[in-house]
This record gives structure tokens, C-alpha cells and sequence, in this order.
């Protein structure tokens, strides 16, 4: 996997969004923030989040849609439930993907942030694959940028998100991440 002086890795999928927009000049890539995902929600394998993300999602399908209409969103990364990475915005732009957050005292967590979505939700262990396919990409991600700290996306939205949920074995995944 490597990752190319326009933010895109190679050697997993790419399906470009629109969702997304250009960092500041000079801002440091620094955090990392991890989420689940799963449209309609507990159920996983189709093709409804790579439709949210490219804004082709037919909300006229299932009812939970019908919130998510005129929605604009987007993750650097999913990683599905078998383990297959999709990359969808460059690490060099602004994915659109934590809204209203704040880590550490700093507002706006898009600006310096990647985001990683995990098929799942709250209620569901995420699968061996998932973990070890996030591991390595994080570990190439950590490589490339200065990523000081990893976060979920409730710690960041409080109140407001509850991903990547209970069910995220977070100490599997760091312990790993030092191995
Ligand atoms: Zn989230």
C-alpha cells in the first residue's frame, strides 16, 4: 500500500466523492478518528454507502433514507465487513465526515483530521478482517502523516454520535498498532 503525493493509496479501491473540499494551506494531518457505518442500519453488504458518499443514494428506498436526503458526506476510508478498503477522498482534502466536533479544545475536526468508517454499528462485533485491514492502514496512514492521536467519533461529537460504538475492541486495535 502505498500512498501517492496527491493523498490517493494504492492497491485498494478508489470511488472518488464529491463530499469534500480543500484543507487549509499548512494544516497538519493529526488526528485520526475512527467510525461505524452501516445503511440501513444493521445491515451490511449493500451498496447504500458508497451511494451516500457520491451523492446517489435513492432515498426513496427505505424509510431511514428519507433523513439522509440532500445529505453531503463522505470518510477518507471504509473498510467493509470482509475486510475490503475503499478510499473515497484523498487524505490531502477535508472528507466530510465528523461535522460539529471538537478534540482538545479545537473546533471543526474535519480541517486536520482523516476519517476511517467501519461497516458495523452499535450492536455488532466488527469482524477479524475489518481489524486487521484497519490496522495496516492505519499503520501506513500513521507513516505518512503526523498523526499524534486516534479517536472515535463519540469523543469527538459527544451527545450527538455514538460510533464506532461499544463493540470496537478499542485496546486490540492499539495494542496492535505498537506490536
Ligand atoms: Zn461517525
Amino acid at each position: 500500500m502505498r500512498i501517492d503525493a496527491e493523498g490517493w493509496c494504492h492497491g485498494l479501491r478508489r470511488i472518488a466523492s464529491p463530499n469534500c473540499d480543500r484543507r487549509l494551506p499548512g494544516t497538519e494531518v493529526s488526528l485520526l478518528v475512527i467510525h461505524n457505518i452501516s445503511l440501513p442500519p444493521g445491515e451490511f453488504g449493500g451498496k447504500a454507502i458508497e451511494q451516500l458518499f457520491t451523492n446517489t443514494l435513492d432515498c426513496d428506498t427505505h424509510p431511514y433514507y428519507e433523513r439522509l436526503r440532500g445529505l453531503q458526506v463522505s470518510a477518507h476510508f471504509l473498510v467493509r465487513r470482509d475486510g475490503q478498503l475503499i478510499q473515497f477522498v484523498s487524505c490531502s482534502k477535508r472528507a466530510w465526515h465528523a461535522g460539529v466536533s471538537e478534540w482538545q479544545g479545537r473546533s471543526r475536526c474535519n480541517d486536520f483530521s482523516l476519517g476511517i468508517e467501519l461497516e458495523g454499528d452499535d450492536d455488532t462485533p466488527f469482524t477479524d478482517a475489518q481489524y486487521a485491514a484497519l490496522i495496516r492502514l492505519t499503520r501506513r496512514l500513521q507513516r505518512h502523516y503526523p498523526l499524534r492521536d486516534i479517536t472515535g467519533h463519540s469523543d469527538i461529537a459527544p451527545g450527538r454520535k455514538t460510533d464506532p460504538g461499544p463493540y470496537f475492541d478499542w485496546p486490540r486495535f492499539l495494542s496492535a498498532l505498537q506490536a
